[in-house]
């Protein structure tokens, strides 16, 4: 299919009705044309009609027979997944990694890139669009259409105009990351927060696809989080809801990268647990991590530090469970604000489930009062190694399937 063929077909998709009935398929298929006419309130005619069209694009096809009430066995329609090729990509301070994946949010392929120490905007761009380029051709030599692309991007990001705004430690501001891709590859872009693309890749394929009020809480090399309150995401009027990282809770506390001192980041980013870690090590502790960890800007520290609890070291356990007590009076405080059903808790040390969480969800119960501590679920995140790509991923079929006004 032709660019701008399937640039007209997206286009002629977003229509309400459409959206509306592409996404009662999606939730509930295999599914009869009768069905979606109850579920959608829209007259079987218009169903029957919009269903012709949409099996004309292959998006959705014929499946089995349904079970027949009396009469003839009702035909069931569901998504075609294989039909298009999306590409997901998350883009941070050291690395820009793409995957490719169908409708269905299945990584395929993937490739990963490096970004140099402070990159100017141009590098900045040509590698984000390299990388895209490679899963792109992949996608292609497959022969199946590009149906969009979606960033995740580290930092402040406008995803009305597609534009990263700012971040504090990627000395770079203003990208206009969506002209630059649609220039390049000729579908339509998605551009949105890191942490916000991930809560929407757990609204679809993970913990936040049955609740409608969540909140996602990422902990890495930094610390954010991102709400979904009545199934949207909350941006603000500067697209900064979220920094949860940059809340205070010691006001005697270090300096943080935004400038304020004793922000929840200063705890319990997987660095400040690199860096509580060596000052324990310099006082003389014991520890296998002694050696193990070369500076706190190592990508691979929190899984280190993970694998050191795992082989029963007492200041991995430690430290894991101190940041998980830090993280639960933040959480705390946002259970009395938010009364979220769910909590989503992401990133590389989940994997210390116990050490982490278990503290964590402590504190929130001591803490925040008891009813909606008493309501709320906090779970590890199970979207994976590619948990932020499939976030991206997920803002173009948001586009395709939600229903706008
Ligand atoms: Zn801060």
């Amino acid at each position: 299919m032709k660019s701008s063929m399937l640039t007209g077909n997206i286009r002629w998709m977003k229509s309400m009705n459409k959206s509306l009935i592409l996404n009662a398929i999606r939730l509930h298929g295999p599914i009869s044309r009768a069905e979606i006419s109850k579920i959608t309130h829209l007259t079987p005619p218009t169903v029957t009609n919009i269903v012709a069209e949409l099996l004309e694009t292959e998006i959705v096809v014929e499946s089995d027979l349904g079970e027949s009430t009396g009469g003839r066995k009702p035909i069931l329609l569901e998504i075609n997944v294989s039909v298009f090729g999306m590409v997901g990509v998350s883009a941070g301070v050291k690395r820009i990694k793409a995957v490719s994946a169908n409708l269905d949010g299945k990584v395929r392929e993937t490739v990963q890139l490096s970004v140099p120490p402070n990159a100017s905007a141009d590098q900045y761009l040509s590698i984000l669009k390299k990388a895209v380029r490679q899963v792109v051709d992949l996608i292609q030599e497959a022969g199946v259409p590009l149906l969009g692309i979606g960033v995740g991007m580290h930092g402040l990001v406008n995803p009305d105009r597609g534009h990263f705004l700012f971040a504090p430690n990627l000395r770079l501001k203003n990208l206009p990351i969506r002209t630059a891709l649609e220039e390049d590859f000729e579908v339509p872009v998605e551009v949105e927060n890191e942490v916000r693309a991930l809560a929407m890749g757990e609204r679809w394929f993970g913990k936040g696809c049955r609740v409608k009020d969540f909140i996602c809480v990422h902990v890495g090399t930094r610390v954010g989080a991102a709400v979904v309150l009545d199934g949207q995401l909350v941006h603000g009027p500067s697209f900064a809801a979220g920094e949860i990282g940059h809340t205070t809770v010691d006001i005697g506390g270090p300096l943080c990268s935004c400038g304020n001192f004793g922000c929840l980041e200063t705890f319990t980013s997987v660095p400040s647990m690199v860096r509580r870690i060596q000052e324990k090590l310099e006082e003389g502790t014991k520890s296998v991590l002694q050696g193990r960890l070369s500076g706190k800007g190592e990508p691979s520290a929190g899984a280190k530090i993970v694998e050191a609890a795992e082989e029963g070291d007492t200041l991995a356990k430690d430290i894991l469970a101190e940041t998980g007590r830090y993280l639960g009076i933040s959480l705390a405080n946002l259970v009395n604000l938010l009364n979220p059903s769910t909590i989503i808790i992401s990133g590389e040390v989940i994997r210390a489930r116990g050490w982490m969480l278990d503290p964590l969800r402590r504190e929130v119960k001591r803490r925040a009062l008891s009813t909606p501590s008493g309501d709320v679920t906090i779970v590890p995140s199970e979207l994976g190694e590619h948990a932020e790509e499939i976030g991206a991923l997920t803002l173009v079929l948001k586009r395709l399937f939600e229903p706008r006004a």
